[in-house]
């Protein structure tokens, strides 16, 4: 695609960047040049005192979600032939009975191909036996745009803070409730993504939306994201390419995915 390889490659950089530019954007303080909504700024970043929100029952695991005739299957169960790790080679994940997993440290992985606007679809699950608690308890994450995390994590009673468990937009809004299952069975991402939209000198016109669905239950209302998923502080929008790979987070937990199928919305 015309231009992707020089904005993709500084674009990889972005994290360490936007931690280390972040001065005075400190917890619960404006995004300089991007007003956070409001909703998310009478919190501080991972706040132990926000509210966490109330457990729910969501029906039983059923069987994969087929994929629509018009999605982009991802990862159908057999190969990660449509994944390359973060420095673009061969995925060091496993791959077996139909699922993949997270093999520690062998970094997170993306997808060749690049999106922006999207419905996506991922089924997830954490062991049935597992070890850790808190963050570390089946972490790991679905990163739009490789940009703005959906948490994945054991929160089956096991708490962390709110803006962290299970189907948090990481940092900004937990899930309106708790629709976790217990480990060892498997769980559903309904996502709608909206990118956000920058004019020519990277001014943000429009916030990137999400409305996400957690095993068919609503946990995020077509919420107006503050910025990029950052870890501690939060940080202004920085314009980047209108489409960007989907990558899922290597967070040293052994988290399996399957049945991963997107329908761009451009
Ligand atoms: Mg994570």
């Amino acid at each position: 695609m015309k231009g992707r390889s020089m904005p993709f490659s500084a674009f990889l950089l972005l994290p360490g960047f936007l931690f280390f530019c972040s001065q005075g954007n400190r917890p619960g303080k404006k995004a300089e040049g991007w007003p956070a909504p409001g909703e998310v700024t009478q919190w501080a970043i991972h706040d132990p005192e926000r509210p966490l929100p109330p457990v729910i029952v969501p029906g039983p695991a059923g069987p994969p979600v087929p994929a629509p005739s018009d999605a982009i299957v991802l990862f159908d169960g057999d190969d990660l032939s449509a994944w390359e790790d973060s420095k673009g080679g061969p995925p060091r994940w496993k791959v077996e009975s139909g699922y993949m997993e997270v093999v520690a440290k062998t970094g997170s992985i993306r997808t060749k191909e690049t999106f922006g606007d999207c419905q996506l679809h991922v089924e997830w699950a954490v062991p049935e036996v597992l070890s850790g608690e808190g963050q570390g308890r089946g972490n790991s994450g679905v990163f739009l745009m490789n940009t703005y995390e959906v948490q994945v994590l054991d929160s089956y009673e096991n708490k962390t803070y709110a803006d962290g468990m299970a189907g948090a937009i990481y940092g900004q809004y937990p899930p309106l409730v708790n629709a976790c299952r217990k480990p060892g069975e498997w769980q559903a991402y309904a996502i709608i993504f909206r990118r956000p939209r920058f004019d020519a000198e990277g001014k943000v016109l429009e916030a990137a939306r999400m409305t996400v669905f957690h095993n068919g239950i609503l946990i995020h209302d077509h919420v107006e994201l503050a910025g990029p998923t950052t870890h501690k502080i939060r940080t202004p929008y920085m314009p980047h390419p209108d489409r960007l790979p989907l990558s899922l987070q290597d967070h040293g937990n052994p988290v399996r995915f399957r049945n991963i199928w997107i329908r761009p919305l451009e």
